[in-house]
């Protein structure tokens, strides 16, 4: 038997999420907020999280979450293979006040379905819900292209003002969770 560090077994399911969306539409302060409470303003420069492993408690297991961030890299598209390898979840973001960032949903839907297994936990996130004058995407739009596309998870978040952030991702990791614990059975 070889040695086990105390971090190696403190956990009884982990589980790797990936972010995807648009450039710009909150992913890496998403995170940001969910794994540290912290959130960044610079608009210009995007910060460029990579990884963040989150623990919560469901039915007394300790499920860890390791989530990817893009770190830039979907500005010029090129998320390779290894970014999507392994995920069973993931938080296909937009932002709310940018329309093309919704109808970029599609793209990125297709390039996770095409990357990753049948069954993975998909959440469409519609992020800056703090910026309601400036909403161009209307909630009932979202929903309806959610059901239509089998997503069952859906929310608004703002990453500024913390709203839904740690839900959103609290969410995926017990759904996910659901399916892997009824797998088993
Ligand atoms: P990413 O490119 O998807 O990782 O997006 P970032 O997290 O870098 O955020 C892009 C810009 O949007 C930054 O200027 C953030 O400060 C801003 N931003 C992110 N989330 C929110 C939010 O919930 N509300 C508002 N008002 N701005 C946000
Ligand atoms: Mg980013």
């Amino acid at each position: 038997m070889g040695a086990f560090h105390a971090n190696d077994i403190d956990y009884d399911y982990l589980f790797k999420v990936v972010l995807i969306g648009d450039s710009g539409v909150g992913k890496s302060n998403l995170l940001l907020r969910f794994s540290e409470n912290e959130f960044n303003l610079e608009s210009k420069s995007n910060i460029r999280v990579e990884h963040a492993i989150c623990s919560i408690v469901v039915d007394d297991k300790i499920i860890k979450g390791q989530m990817w961030d893009t770190a830039g890299k979907e500005r010029y598209r090129a998320i390779t293979r290894a970014y999507y390898r392994g995920a069973v979840g993931a938080l296909i973001v937009y932002d709310i006040t940018r329309s093309i960032t919704f109808e970029n949903v599609q793209r990125w839907l297709k390039e996770l379905r095409d990357q990753t297994d049948q069954n993975i936990v998909i959440m469409l996130v519609g992020n800056k819900m703090d910026q309601a004058d400036l909403r161009s995407v209307q909630t009932e739009d979202a929903k309806t292209f959610a059901e239509r596309e089998n997503i069952n998870l859906f929310m608004e978040t703002s990453a500024l003002n913390t709203l839904n952030v740690n839900k959103a991702f609290t969410k995926v990791l017990t759904q996910i969770y659901h399916v892997v614990s009824k797998k088993k059975d």
